[in-house]
């Protein structure tokens, strides 16, 4: 039975924030914060998530990892204060019912998606690990078995401040075994189509290329850009209009013909099974430490039911919610490799105790039971209790 459920803010400092130093005119705030110009979205300077522990009454504990890159306090207080107290005296060994629970609580004040659906996230890893050790199997066991051993890594992001550095880093991590990049076009200096020219000549035809364009353009504008990257072997447009914007997604996913990639802004099932009607995409980029492993399965097995395929995001973490992707990931037929955020990933996999790793181009799932990873001691020079 489940005896307590704690939360832990984690903020690492970072000397060059996500996706690279600040452009002109860009500055950072008195919480650490800044907009980006090129897609005017708010990023921290730090790594910061938030991690959840749920220990048993006989001293058995899961760990769980939110999406709390700005406002974690907010996300911990709707632990601390609802959803943690909700889960004591519940078997740990049924996530599932535990988590179908939990959402139904606040459905009628209009709460199913934003920071309440990440704080269920978190919770959700957290009992699905739990549950995984108290079986001594690892989660993938649980979830139905493994079906990828490894999982090909696309790299993402290009975190450099010019273009010719941007191309020299993808050149570096393409003689290092990885298959496929992907480059921001919000920090595209000289236009996404320069971008995609540049690294294109200097990559060679072999490996794959993708453009996160950063949910900006109307869909007759995007329909013409991904035309324009097309010319250039485009792996697939990220997207390429506001999240609103469901017939623009579905207006552009009908014209282009490059492969259309959407979902990791989106939290549930729910926010999924229209566009997928509505083929807005063929490829989705579920976000674990949005959606929880509960709700990552529903929304994967969904997608392979329309013969979507399924390359999950890799967000600001310790990496707690990334071995959840990982053996989620593992367990889906549709699934073509993984989201790898090397400026993340490999500066924080130190946190964590475990065998996960990302070599030549590929992930390998952590070994043992659960999730096969924990925070290991490091972790705790940069983490505080949330008392609420
Ligand atoms: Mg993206």
């Amino acid at each position: 039975m489940i005896a307590a459920v704690e939360t832990y803010v984690v903020v690492v400092p970072r000397d060059v924030p996500y996706l690279g130093p600040l452009r002109e005119g860009e500055t950072v705030n008195s919480r650490g914060y800044f907009i980006r110009r090129g897609n005017r979205s708010v990023y921290p300077t730090t790594d910061t998530s938030l991690l959840v522990k749920v220990t048993t009454a006989s001293g058995a504990v899961g760990w769980g990892e939110c999406y709390a890159i700005v406002a974690p306090g907010a996300v911990a207080e709707i632990l601390t204060d609802l959803l943690g107290p909700l889960c004591i005296g519940r078997d740990p060994r049924d996530p599932v019912p535990l988590h179908e629970d939990l959402y139904d609580t606040m459905r009628v004040r209009g709460f199913f998606g934003g920071y309440f659906v990440d704080a269920l996230a978190g919770l959700d890893i957290a009992v699905w690990d739990l549950a995984a050790r108290l079986a001594g199997l690892p989660l993938h066991r649980l979830l139905g078995g493994r079906r990828h051993a490894t999982l090909p890594a696309y790299v993402s992001g290009l975190p450099k401040p010019t273009l010719a550095e941007r191309v020299a880093f993808a050149t570096e991590w393409a003689a290092r075994g990885f298959g496929a990049v992907k480059f921001a076009a919000a920090v595209a200096d000289e236009g996404a189509e320069a971008e995609m020219a540049t690294l294109r000549g200097a990559l060679g035809p072999d490996i794959r290329i993708a453009c996160d364009m950063h949910w900006k353009h109307t869909a007759l504008a995007a329909t013409r850009l991904i035309d324009r990257l097309h010319a250039h072997d485009l792996w697939f447009a990220e997207a390429p209009v506001a999240p609103e914007d469901m017939e623009g997604q579905r207006e552009v996913a009908a014209k282009a013909r490059t492969s259309i990639a959407l979902g990791e802004e989106w939290r549930t099932a729910f926010e999924y099974r229209p566009r997928l009607v509505a083929r807005c995409m063929d490829v989705i980029q579920p976000e674990m430490a949005h959606t929880g492993v509960t709700e990552f399965m529903k929304i994967g097995r969904m997608a392979e039911a329309f013969h979507c395929r399924i390359i999950p995001h890799a967000s600001i973490g310790i990496g707690i919610f990334q071995a959840a992707s990982l053996h989620a990931s593992a367990a889906l037929q549709n699934c073509d490799g993984h989201e790898y955020q090397h400026s993340i990933f490999d500066r924080n996999l130190h946190f964590v105790e475990g065998g996960m790793r990302c070599e030549a181009g590929f992930y390998h799932l952590p070994e043992g039971p659960g999730l096969g990873v924990a925070p290991g001691a490091e972790m705790w020079r940069f983490a505080r209790r949330h008392e609420g």
